[in-house]
């Protein structure tokens, strides 16, 4: 039986961070992914760093120090490559939408968060893409940004690489068993390798994963639908984005209406995203691709600089979305060398998670911030 010191299950953003992050500390890593590191949840996401609509208290301050990590990776060249904080505008349409900004300003600007009213003549210059004659007003969040994900975990993988990391592509992971103080990684094709601690960042398959081995960390599933009116059920881990061709007028922030989101790529396109509630179809159906021209008509009604962009591609991606919304990081009680790791807003957190976290496994020193978050709570 191979040995480890950390294995570390699951190359996408959290896993590759936790990786960097020990391979740094000069922790012998070995890190098993089932497909290719990158291709799960963090390969389509909308990618926005922010501390928005996170409640309670404590998951809001975890999302905020998240985004400040980001601040702090963006002071040096290789940070600059994956966060781009280029501010995120707001824009309302109508008096409803308006009062709900009012209201999401008010609750940030109160809790230290910068966010900011402002005009429509003001969201204009900020952005020439946004049409000061079909928005009302706006809110102005400078601190946000986006992520450039694949970029970040090739790099961060090149670099838990060059100090001595094992990346293994194309191996999923079975079951955990206890042996002694450590634990059993047992791959699907039957190899096991002893760790002294491993790292399960195995995002939507989390829930799966854990159960083959007893324990219980609940996540909203892929097949899981809600009704949310007459004939419009949605898969609510399911969601979509559309990529649109290159862009002749450029998009320089990310842009939200009451019912979509815009931001922009590295390579001058935009992805188009939803209102976060959800697929109307299974990931597996046809449908999948009537997002395309949902999403680009919904942003040509608000951003006449849209009208003759075609969208290239849809992306559709399963939230890993633990049952209470929250993060789920920590031992678990039945193996106490294993340690879990999930959660939305994983983009948001992944550079500040994967400092807490390694902190925990080496310097064995309990993080604070952490503590709301444990899934022991799940019982
Ligand atoms: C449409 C959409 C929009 C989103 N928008 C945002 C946003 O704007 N901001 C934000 O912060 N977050 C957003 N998210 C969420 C964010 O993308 C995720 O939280 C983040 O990517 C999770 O990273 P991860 O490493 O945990 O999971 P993943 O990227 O899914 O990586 C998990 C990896 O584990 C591997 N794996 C699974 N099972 C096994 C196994 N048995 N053995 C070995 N490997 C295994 C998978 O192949 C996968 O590569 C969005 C997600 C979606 C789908």
């Amino acid at each position: 039986m191979k040995r480890s010191r950390v294995v570390i299950v699951g190359g996408g953003l959290l896993g590759a961070g936790v990786a960097n992050a020990l391979a740094a500390r000069s922790v012998p890593v070995t890190l098993l992914e089932a497909a290719t590191p990158g291709s799960g949840a963090s390969a389509s996401t909308f990618a926005w760093a922010n501390a928005q609509k996170k409640k309670p208290d404590a998951y809001f301050r975890l999302n905020a120090d998240g985004l400040a990590a980001y601040h702090r990776l963006a002071e040096h060249a290789a940070g600059r490559r994956w966060f781009h904080g280029v501010g995120n505008v707001e824009i309302a349409t109508d008096a409803a939408s308006s009062a709900a900004l009012d209201a999401v300003v008010a609750d940030l600007a109160a809790r230290g968060y910068r966010a900011e009213r402002i005009t429509a003549r003001q969201a204009a210059e900020l952005d020439p893409v946004i049409d000061p004659g079909r928005a009302l007003d706006a809110a102005w969040f400078p601190a946000e940004g986006w992520v450039d994900t694949e970029r970040m975990i090739a790099d961060l993988l090149d670099q838990a690489g060059a100090a001595g990391a094992e990346i293994r592509a194309h191996c999923p992971v079975a079951r955990f068993e206890p042996s002694g103080a450590r634990t059993k990684v047992v791959l699907a094709d039957g190899e096991e390798i002893l760790a002294d601690q491993v790292v399960c960042a195995a995002g939507a398959a989390t829930q799966r994963l854990l159960a083959a081995s007893s324990i219980t960390v609940p996540l909203i599933e892929e097949g899981d639908r809600r009704s949310r009116g007459p004939g419009d059920e949605r898969y609510l881990a399911v969601g979509g984005l559309a990529d649109t061709a290159a862009l002749r007028v450029p998009l320089r922030r990310i842009l939200h209406t009451p019912d979509m989101g815009l931001r922009p790529t590295a390579t001058g396109r935009a992805v188009l995203g939803g209102d976060g509630a959800g697929s109307r179809v299974p990931r597996s159906d046809q449908g999948v691709f009537g997002l395309g021209p949902m999403l680009i008509d919904r942003a040509r009604k608000v951003f006449p600089a849209f009208a003759d962009v075609p969208v290239e591609r849809v992306r559709v991606g399963v939230r890993p979305l633990p049952a209470d919304g929250l993060t789920v990081a920590g031992f678990t009680e039945r193996l106490p060398g294993l340690y879990v790791l999930v959660t939305h807003s994983g983009v948001t957190l992944a550079p500040h998670l994967a400092e807490l976290v390694a902190g925990e496994l080496v310097d064995d020193r309990e993080a604070p911030e952490l503590a709301a978050f444990r899934p022991a709570r799940f019982g």
